[in-house]
Formats: C-alpha cells, structure tokens, sequence
C-alpha cells in the first residue's frame, strides 16, 4: 500500500462519543447560547430578524474544523455561507443544485459584493478525488467529486510533486482555481464581475496553523493574507 493509499481508519480516528452524549453536547450548548449568548446580543438579533445585509458570500468546505465566521471573526448577519464536501462549485446548467441556487440569490437578491471560495488543509474530499477508489460505496460523493476532476488531471500533468503531502496542497490550490473558474460560468457572477460590482477570491486555509493563502490572479500564484502589499483577489479587471 502506498502512502497515496492510506485511509484514516477507525483506529486513528478519535474516540467517538456515544450518540446520547454527542446529542447532549449540541442540547447543553443550545441551553448556553439562549440563556447566555442571546440575552448579550438581543439588539443584533432584534435587527436581524427581518432583514439581512450579508458582507460576503462564503463557500467552504462541509469539514467540521472549517468554521467561516470563526476564522474571520464574523457576527450573525455578516456571512452568506454554503458549505459542500470540497468546496465546490458546480459549473452553471449542470446542476440546479443548492451552491447554484445560494449563488444567485446572493448576488441578484443580496447584492453580496464579495464570493470567497475556500479551501483548507487535509481535505477528505481532495484525498479522495487522489484515490477514487475510496469512493466505491459512495456513488453521491463520488458523482459530486467530478466537478473538482479538472483539479486532478491539472495537477497530475503538471506538477511533479515529491510526495503526497506536496500533491495534496497542489491538489487543494488547484480546486479552489477550478471552483472559481465554474464560479464565473454562472450569468449573475459573469455580470457583475464584467460591471465591476463583483469581486471573487479563493482561500486555502490551514487548519494547523491558521495561515490563509489567497489566489492572487495578477501574479497566477497563491499569497498568504498577512495584511502586507495589496490585497490578493482573483477577480480580472471589469469590462465595463
Ligand atoms: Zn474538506
């Protein structure tokens, strides 16, 4: 077996919970929030509960370690999140699904003015697409996964990478690229990209050392988002 093979497998997985004690973990944090949280934060609440005026459009992968509003540190209200396995984007008129449908309305009825598309570390479902085997029980996923393909063959062509730890942090950049460039086969996006009211960015984030890698598409490479020089964004000049 090689290490492109290896699975996490039961014995490396934490311990799970029983189902009553994960159940009561998500009931007791619900109790917290309404009884602690809530009270704090009652005027926000109150705002938001007719309306909402969302800074951005997150699509990130479903990973339970990848929590949007947590690593930027944004309030109820702020972020229009869809999450999938492996943050993908479906090209436009191929599936009337859920990302395509959180997509328009952000853009035509949210008028959102930022899509962030992100990525992150030891991605399961980038281990996968390297090893479609591990899909045969899967068929959903692995139907899903051909959107995030094109990733695959790019890199398999092109990169020569010394191991799969290299191949894996091509493989993810690689993905978000593609996602974004499905992102914009889709009329809403094409539109306001092309007016300039629009603006599309793609993060990898680590989720060991919370580092984000931003695609910047002048200079066709990854920057990490540190605050210095200017801002990476994937998004070509405005046409009109
Ligand atoms: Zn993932």
């Amino acid at each position: 077996m090689s290490d492109m093979d290896k699975q996490p497998s039961a014995s490396t997985l934490p311990e799970a919970e029983s189902a009553d004690v994960a159940l009561q973990h998500i009931i007791d944090g619900f109790m917290h929030f309404r009884h602690e949280v809530f009270p704090q934060q009652e005027e926000l609440f109150k705002k938001l509960a007719t309306a909402q005026r969302p800074r951005a459009m997150f699509i990130a992968c479903a990973d339970s370690r990848i929590v949007p509003e947590l690593i930027t540190q944004s309030a109820p209200g702020d972020l229009f999140v869809t999450r999938n396995v492996g943050n993908v984007v479906p090209p436009y008129g191929q599936m009337n699904g859920g990302v395509s449908t959180a997509i328009e309305y952000a853009v035509i009825a949210l008028g959102v003015q930022h899509i962030i598309i992100c990525g992150h570390s030891d991605c399961g479902a980038m281990r996968a697409v390297l090893n479609p085997q591990t899909l045969e029980k899967m068929p959903t996923v692995k139907a899903w996964l051909r959107h995030a393909e094109v990733a695959k063959i790019v890199v398999e062509d092109n990169c020569h990478c010394a191991n799969e730890t290299e191949t894996m942090h091509v493989l993810t950049q690689e993905n978000v690229i593609a996602q974004l460039q499905h992102l914009r086969t889709h009329p809403s996006v094409a539109s306001k990209m092309a007016s300039g009211h629009l603006f599309i960015h793609g993060w990898v984030y680590s989720i060991e050392t919370s580092e984000i890698l931003a695609y910047d598409a002048e200079q066709d490479c990854f920057r990490a988002l540190d605050g210095a020089g200017p801002l990476p964004v994937a998004t070509p000049k405005s046409r009109f």
